[in-house]
């Protein structure tokens, strides 16, 4: 069976179990990762192969590289990568290097490489496939629910000839940020949003409360954030972070297209607005029209009694 290569960009995250699972039905599933990564982890979810470059310091340009030149030994039938900030950008350096075609921001990615993209608040559906080259391409995190499937990996130590450009930088220190017990905005199943109907930053205590009873995420919108009310890597939208969970709960948000730029591929959207004509409603499965203020803690309260 033809070797797809995941490239797996530092630890084994979630979407990494995400892009094992699709490369399953494309292929042999090959992880790419840079230094010690959780590679049991890797195994339970089908990959095949652990291909491993020895540069956990390495930053975005030299991981392009190692990728390139893999691809150029291995020859797979395709490259899936998160399409996350640091997936994108790898992604984009592996197709210049490789003269390649490249696809971002797909959610689905057939046998022949045709992926599935959404665009225009889900209203149009965009299948589109690499002319020039393998298909590289990557998927937004949450787009699949990652399913075990036990291999037994062969593990292949790796290493390319990096540039001079490659070796201009590198990582001197990492500093892990608090998260504190919620998931990462990006990876989470259930993202919980407010705007700047939430009022201040006090007030967003209440859009904390309802994310961890139901084990979620906290979101913001851009006039939140830039109101001060929640911090701006919190930020959902098109200068913010995408996320695409199975639930989004959009508060006191009124649905600008910047907005839905980062959340409208998510499975199941509620939303919560005191102003019936809010463009969020166009979007939204369930619609709420109410004070947040009365809704989310009744929502609260019923959640707690299950
Ligand atoms: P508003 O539009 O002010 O809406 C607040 C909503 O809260 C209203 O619908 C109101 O009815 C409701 N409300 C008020 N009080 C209550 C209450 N008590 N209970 C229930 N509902 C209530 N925006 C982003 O979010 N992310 C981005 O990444 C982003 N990028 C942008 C990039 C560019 C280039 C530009 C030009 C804009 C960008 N924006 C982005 C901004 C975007 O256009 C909107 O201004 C922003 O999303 C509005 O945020 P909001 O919905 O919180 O605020």
């Amino acid at each position: 069976m033809a070797e797809v290569l995941v490239v797996v960009e530092g630890s084994v995250k979630k979407v990494t179990l995400e892009l094992l699972t699709i490369a399953r039905t494309l292929g042999s599933p090959s992880a790419v990762v840079f230094g010690d990564v959780d590679q049991a982890k890797l195994a339970e979810y089908g990959a095949e192969k652990i291909y491993v470059a020895e540069a956990s310091d390495y930053l975005v340009a030299p991981k392009a590289t190692v990728v390139a030149s893999l691809v150029r030994q291995k020859q797979p039938a395709a490259v899936l990568l998160g399409s996350t900030q640091e997936g994108k950008e790898i992604a984009g350096r592996l197709a210049v290097k490789l003269d390649n075609g490249l696809l971002t921001d797909a959610v689905e990615v057939a046998a022949d490489g045709t992926a599935t993209q959404v665009a225009f608040a889900g209203s149009t559906i965009v299948k589109s496939k690499v002319t020039k080259g393998l298909p590289i391409v990557t998927i937004r995190p949450n787009s699949v629910t990652p399913e075990p499937s036990a291999a037994t990996p062969a593990v292949e130590q790796v290493t390319a000839e990096l540039s001079e450009a490659d070796k201009l930088t590198k990582v001197v220190e990492r500093v892990t940020e608090t998260k504190g017990s919620r998931p990462e905005l990006t990876e989470a199943g259930v993202v919980v949003s407010g705007g700047r109907g939430v009022g201040n930053a006090d007030n967003f205590k209440l859009v904390e409360e309802l994310a961890d009873l139901l084990g979620g995420a906290v979101g913001a919108s851009r006039a939140a954030v830039d109101s001060g009310f929640y911090p701006h890597q919190f930020q959902v939208g098109q200068t913010g972070k995408t996320v695409s969970p199975q639930l989004y709960v959009a508060l006191g948000i009124s649905g600008a297209i910047q907005h839905r730029a980062g959340m409208q591929t998510s499975k199941t959207i509620v939303a919560v607005n005191k102003d019936p004509e809010a463009p969020i409603f166009e979007l939204a499965d369930y619609g709420v029209v109410g004070d947040l203020f009365k809704v989310v803690p009744q929502a609260a309260d019923e959640i707690r009694k299950r």
